[in-house]
């Protein structure tokens, strides 16, 4: 998405090779205009899908998601993080490693929200060794729901998320791809890297 890809040129900082900082409309100040662009994206992206729900994470999935879910018409629900669930009834359950803070979070959704008849479209900001998806994977088929696919504000591709979740079958859309962080700068996956790969 170009103008994803601009946003991310122009605003986005290279902490190191492996973070790619973008407070500045993302993951802290958020820039509404941007949202409502990605959230049509991923509206016609998966279109034919028959979408019924939408599942992201707290908290900075719930943006782009709750976009998407005005664009698709249908509820949007996030993952809550907690240290340490309580055993309460009826939650659906998984726990995540946080790849930039670098700790583990128990993630709870009632499962009231989601049932078997949910075709499920999971959407969150970044994807890098494919977690924090994984873990909402799971939490949707503990529903005995399914997931129709994952949809991706920010792809770091040269972490292993992207590949762990097709070679599970699953439909990942990303909306910029990056190729690498190297050397301060971003660089995005381009139709001609594509075709190499
Ligand atoms: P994963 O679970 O795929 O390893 O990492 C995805 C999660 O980690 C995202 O929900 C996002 O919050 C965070 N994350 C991963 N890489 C980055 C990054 O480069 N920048 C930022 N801001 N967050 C990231």
């Amino acid at each position: 998405m170009k103008l994803l890809e601009e946003k991310i040129k122009k605003d986005g900082r290279v902490i190191n090779d492996n973070v790619l900082k973008v407070d500045s409309f993302l993951n802290h100040q958020i820039d509404p205009q941007l949202m409502n662009e990605i959230g049509k994206e991923f509206a016609s992206s998966f279109a034919a899908e028959g979408i019924t729900k939408i599942v992201t994470i707290e908290s900075s999935g719930i943006a782009p998601a709750v976009m998407a879910g005005l664009y698709m018409n249908v509820p949007v629900i996030f993952a809550r993080k907690r240290k340490s669930i309580t055993l309460t009834d009826d939650l659906l359950t998984a726990s995540v490693h946080s790849f930039t803070k670098n700790e583990t979070n128990e993630l709870a959704i009632a499962g009231k929200y989601l049932n078997e008849n949910d075709k499920v479209l999971i959407i969150d900001d970044f994807l890098a060794n494919g977690e924090a998806a994984l873990a909402l994977v799971k939490m949707v088929k503990q529903a005995n729901a399914s997931v129709a696919g994952i949809g991706i504000v920010i792809e770091k591709s040269f972490q292993p998320g992207a590949h762990k979740l097709k070679e599970q079958g699953l439909r990942v859309e990303s909306l910029a791809r990056i190729a690498s962080l190297s050397n301060g700068e971003v660089t995005f996956i381009t139709e001609k890297m594509e075709e190499l790969v």
